[in-house]
């Protein structure tokens, strides 16, 4: 073995020991000087070696950067080049195919139609959270889904801002497998975030008509799958499912959901008959999908935590129904003001308070 070449260019890969002979072949130099360089058997050349005719490393070639004192180190060079190539693409994750019958959702689309009977993304290609968006980053995708499991909740959080531009969100989802109980964080949420989750495309919709199955005569919810309408055990009985597995939407606005982040404003009527209006960012959306038209949840199944600009509690609990999405945040109260609305929002017998769902870090 020679002594590793450090070239200037700082290559550290060696061209000093003849590792690839054999593999290369250097055909007739053609009229300009250029000779042309064979690799692995190929019919035509992969490079051209040519001599600059100056100085101690006068080789070179079209295709790499470097300078040899030796020909034979020009091509060994190229050699290398073609094998770094090639592995990168065999190490390069393949996009996972979407399974027939299912399309993929975002967790936004899932968390308001009560969607339970998912594919969550079990291996993602790696993109690196602190140069996330960037082409450092690299696409992002799904290379293989799980079997379908069953959703229990949901939450989408953001971290504090520091945190944010380091990893983005954070994202947690509880969900029942063959397996049993699984809770998956993904720390890297973003990722997470945008790849959501695959759903089938005959997943069930709960319809709002106040009617009876056509099917049973149950006076029940009534589920729409392509052009049938009909309760739940009559819909779970002809698609093959639990009836667990049916959608099942806790948001009583099923048309916001506002992501970490968000400007939002909430109007409090007050005492007086005026109104109260409060400012705030979204911190936190979550979801609870279990429970049946039936069998619904006893507790709060939904909520979005925002951080009014007055709270003395760091976010509050709210109805997504009572937010309305804003451009920018009013701006800040004088200390009279202030006092009237902490009074306010902290009178208000529908605000609900619970522990913080995780950790913001
Ligand atoms: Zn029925």
């Amino acid at each position: 073995m020679g002594v590793i070449e450090t070239s200037t260019k700082g290559h550290t890969m060696g061209t000093n020991t003849r590792r690839h002979e054999g593999r290369y072949r250097m055909g007739k130099r053609n009229e300009d000087g250029r000779t042309p360089l064979y690799i692995d058997g190929s019919k035509d050349p992969v490079d051209f070696i040519w001599s600059t005719g100056h100085g101690g490393r006068p080789w070179t070639t079209e295709n790499t950067p470097d300078f040899h004192d030796r020909k034979w180190k020009a091509a060994e060079r190229v050699v290398d080049m073609v094998d770094a190539r090639r592995a990168a693409v065999e190490r390069r994750p393949v996009p996972a195919a979407v399974p027939e019958g299912y399309r993929q959702a975002s967790w936004e689309e899932i968390a308001l139609s009560g969607i339970r009977r998912v594919m969550v993304p079990e291996e993602t290609a790696y993109v690196d959270p602190a140069h996330d968006g960037t082409p450092d980053g690299g696409p992002r995708f799904v290379t293989r889904w799980s079997d379908p499991v069953r959703l229990v909740d949901v939450t989408w959080l953001s971290r504090v801002a520091h945190h944010r531009a380091e990893y983005g969100d954070f994202m947690n989802v509880n969900m029942i497998t063959a397996g049993g109980f699984r809770s998956t964080h993904w720390p890297e949420g973003d990722h997470a975030i945008a790849l959501g989750a695959l759903v089938p495309v005959d997943t069930p919709l709960l319809t709002v008509s106040p009617s009876f199955c056509a099917e049973c005569g149950a006076d029940s919810a009534l589920y729409a799958a392509g052009q049938r309408v009909a309760c739940g055990p009559c819909t779970a009985r002809r698609l093959g499912w639990e009836i667990e597995s049916l959608p099942h939407p806790h948001f009583e606005s099923p048309k916001a959901l506002y992501a970490p982040g968000t400007l939002v404003e909430m109007r409090v009527p007050r005492g007086d008959g005026g109104t109260d209006i409060h400012t705030g960012t979204v911190k936190e959306w979550h979801v609870r999908l279990d429970g049946t038209s039936t069998k619904p949840i006893g507790y709060e199944a939904a909520n979005v935590r925002v951080s009014f600009d007055v709270s003395r509690y760091g976010a509050d609990n709210c109805r997504a129904s009572e937010l309305r999405k804003i451009d920018a945040l009013a701006p800040k109260s004088t200390e009279d003001a202030t006092m009237t609305t902490i009074s306010s929002t902290a009178s208000r017998p529908d605000m609900i308070r619970l522990r913080f769902l995780g950790s913001t870090l």
